[in-house]
C-alpha cells in the first residue's frame, strides 16, 4: 500500500512512524507512507496556503490550488490505478474498526489534512472520495487524525502483525470487544491468574476468552451485540450473564 500525507506541518510525522509496526511495516516494504508539503505546491514567494474567507468571519481557510496540484502530483507519481482521497474533518463519516477494514483493501491513500477554518469548500466537491473523521470533537488539524487512521490501518495489511497474530481477535474486529489478558508472574498483587489459562487445554481457553469477551461486550458495549454474529452457545451465555444480574448478589462481576 501507498500512503500520502498532503499537510503544511510535516515535522509533526518525524516520530509517529518511525516507531513500532509501523516503522517495521515500512522498512519491510509492506507500506510506503510520504510526507508530502502542501507548500511545496504553492506559486508565490511566501508559500502561502490559506487565504481570508468570503464573506468575512473569524479565521483563515485553506487554499484549493495548492492542495489540487498536490493530490495531482502523487496521482501522477504513483501511476496506475485510482487512489482514494480522504479529506480530515470533524464532519465526516465517523472512523471505525469496519471503515479502517475497508481502508486497508486500497492500494493507495491520499489524505488531507485541514488547518485553521478548513479547507474551501471546491476541494471536497472536486477531488475528495471521503470526508473521515475521528469522532465529534474538533481538534486544531487533520495530522492526529491522519496517524490515527493510518496507523489502524496499516496493522491490518497483511504481514504487519506477523503469522501468528492476525488482527481479527482484537476488539471490534469480530464485533466484541477482547477479553482480559494476563502474563507473568503468575500471582500479582494477591490477584492468580484464572486457572483455565495456566490449564494447557486450548478448547477450554477458547472458550474461556470467548465467554470474557461476550461478559465484557456485555457489561460495556451492549450495544455492540445487536449486530455481533452470536452462536446458539454464546446466546445461552448472555441468557446466563442476564439470570445471573437479575439475582438479588448478582451483576457485580465487572471486568
Ligand atoms: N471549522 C471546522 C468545522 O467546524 O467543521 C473545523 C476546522 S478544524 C479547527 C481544522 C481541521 O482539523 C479540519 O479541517 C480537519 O482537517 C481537522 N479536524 C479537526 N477535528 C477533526 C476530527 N474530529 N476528525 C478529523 N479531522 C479533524
Amino acid at each position: 500500500m501507498r500512503i500520502d500525507i498532503l499537510t503544511i506541518m510535516p515535522g509533526m510525522f518525524d516520530g509517529p512512524f518511525r516507531h513500532g509496526m509501523l516503522w517495521k511495516a515500512q522498512v519491510r516494504g509492506l507500506v510506503e507512507i510520504r510526507i508530502v508539503d502542501i507548500r511545496d505546491f504553492t506559486d508565490d514567494r511566501h508559500r502561502t496556503t490559506d487565504d481570508y474567507p468570503f464573506g468575512g468571519g473569524p479565521g483563515m481557510v485553506m487554499k484549493p490550488e495548492p492542495i489540487a496540484r498536490a493530490v495531482a502530483h502523487c496521482r501522477d507519481e504513483a501511476g496506475e490505478g485510482r487512489p482514494r482521497v480522504l479529506l480530515t474533518s470533524p464532519q465526516g463519516r465517523r472512523f471505525d474498526q469496519a471503515y479502517a477494514f475497508e481502508l486497508a483493501k486500497e492500494a493507495h491513500l491520499i489524505f488531507i489534512c485541514g488547518r485553521y477554518e478548513g479547507v474551501d469548500e471546491r476541494v471536497r466537491l472536486t477531488l475528495v472520495d471521503d470526508e473521515i473523521s475521528i469522532g465529534d470533537y474538533v481538534l486544531t488539524g487533520g495530522e492526529l487524525p491522519a496517524m490515527v487512521v493510518v496507523d489502524a490501518v496499516v496493522r491490518l495489511l497483511p504481514g504487519v502483525l506477523g503469522a501468528e497474530r492476525g488482527p481479527y481477535e482484537d476488539s471490534f474486529a469480530s464485533g466484541l470487544l477482547e477479553g482480559p489478558q494476563y502474563t507473568r508472574p503468575r500471582v500479582w498483587n494477591g490477584l492468580a491468574v484464572p486457572d483455565v489459562l495456566l490449564s494447557g487445554n486450548h478448547a477450554e481457553i477458547a472458550r474461556w476468552r470467548r465467554q470474557m469477551a461476550l461478559r465484557r461486550t456485555w457489561e460495556r458495549r451492549p450495544d455492540l451485540l445487536e449486530k455481533a454474529p452470536l452462536t446458539e452457545e454464546d446466546r445461552r451465555f448472555l441468557a446466563s450473564l442476564e439470570e445471573e444480574a437479575r439475582r438479588p448478589s448478582g451483576g457485580d462481576g465487572m471486568l
